[in-house]
């Protein structure tokens, strides 16, 4: 045996890392990032207001004004709190940790955001599948037997899913809620461009835990993600974080964007609004299945076989969109798109139509 399969753990070997693809030059609509910046004179007073900032010494470890200005904000319901996180990446990968006892397991309706399954075997929790319906909904008598069978620790329901873009049935998340003998953790990540929200059934379910972020509103480079739950499961959570997980820079610059939330929600309407435009454009092209969305991307379905030849032209064209055909059977022949500027969605659909209509 290798000195490697001695020292390191089985499933780590059995895992392939989260692909990041070269986008340098490209028109990046792979990510769900938020395609505007601020202005010159909006980054002028940013800058300003990291003036001054003591580098030399460590980040607060509970900042306190930060996390107040987000819970004022998320409207954190009576008896509940707020814990930071460097991306909801790092949250969820603290909540594994803590509950990954021997033989826990984690349920997912599937398909769903690649990371919760990584994040889930490197904590060393078994990962237990549930298909969704075709229509992406989830399959509510499946996940009911398979918590009845499974008794998971942990449930992860991104509400809206990625990358399949939709709500689930409010009932039917209610529903598995309630049936939940562990933890429930519904990620709106997309809130702001869903408008739906668990964060008043804080008030009836202590077992549920409410993940948000600043990544996909247009804050994708600070990493900064907030967990809203009970103090009871927070304070535990808050034991196993790192101290200065939340860096200097991260938290005065998160101050400024909270100070200008209404520039952000202002783009977040934009990009609902361009949304629509660009699944109509989408929805028209020859053979080419549009799916509805309460997120900033679409998912698309292309006729069989075309989905890994239209990524790769759009890739020539300049355009870097994600392909997730081959990632889970309910998602073949399909492309995920952000939905980008204006301007940057009518590329998008004219490199499309171009590769499609056999004219590139
Ligand atoms: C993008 C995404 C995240 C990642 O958020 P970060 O705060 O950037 O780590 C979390 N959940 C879902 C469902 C996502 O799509």
């Amino acid at each position: 045996m290798s000195r490697l399969e001695a020292v390191l753990r089985p499933e780590i070997r059995a895992l392939s890392a989260y692909h990041v693809p070269p986008a340098a030059g490209l028109l990046k609509l792979d990510a769900m990032e938020n395609p505007y910046r601020w202005p010159g004179e909006l980054e002028d007073a940013w800058l300003a207001s990291l003036r001054g900032a003591e580098l030399n010494r460590y980040p607060l470890p509970h900042p306190a004004d930060l996390v107040q200005a987000l819970a004022r904000q998320a409207g954190v319901p009576p008896g509940c709190e707020l814990l930071l996180g460097n991306g909801s990446d790092e949250l969820i990968q603290l909540i594994d940790l803590c509950v990954a006892r021997p033989g826990a397991c984690v349920l997912l309706p599937t398909p769903t955001f690649s990371m919760y399954s990584l994040i889930a075997r490197v904590a060393g929790l078994d990962v237990r599948e549930v298909p969704l319906r075709a229509d992406f909904g989830l399959d509510l008598p499946a996940m009911l037997a398979a918590i009845a069978q499974h008794r998971p620790a942990l449930i992860y329901l991104a509400c809206p899913n990625n990358p399949t873009a939709g709500l689930f049935d409010v009932d039917a998340v209610r529903a598995v809620i309630a049936a939940a003998p562990g933890l429930v953790v519904v990620d709106e990540a997309y809130f702001p461009f869903a408008g739906r929200s668990v964060l008043p059934w804080l008030l009836e379910f202590e077992h549920l835990l409410v993940l948000r972020t600043l990544s996909k509103v247009g804050l994708a480079g600070l990493r900064l993600g907030y967990l809203i739950g009970h103090g009871q499961w927070l304070r535990e959570f808050d034991k196993a974080r790192l101290p200065y997980n939340i860096n200097t820079l991260t938290q005065l610059s998160a101050q400024f964007a909270l100070a200008h939330a209404d520039r952000l929600a202002g783009e977040a309407a934009r990009i609902r609004a361009d949304r629509a435009q660009l699944l109509a454009g989408l929805g028209a092209l020859p053979g080419v299945t549009a799916y509805p969305s309460d997120t900033n991307f679409i998912l698309l379905r292309l006729p069989a076989g075309r989905a890994p030849g239209a990524h790769e032209a759009l890739r020539r064209a300049g355009i870097l969109v994600k392909n997730v055909h081959g990632s889970h059977p309910l998602l073949a022949d399909c492309l995920r798109v952000t939905v980008g500027t204006a301007a940057e969605n009518d590329a998008l659909l004219a490199a499309l139509a171009a590769h499609l209509t056999g004219t590139t």
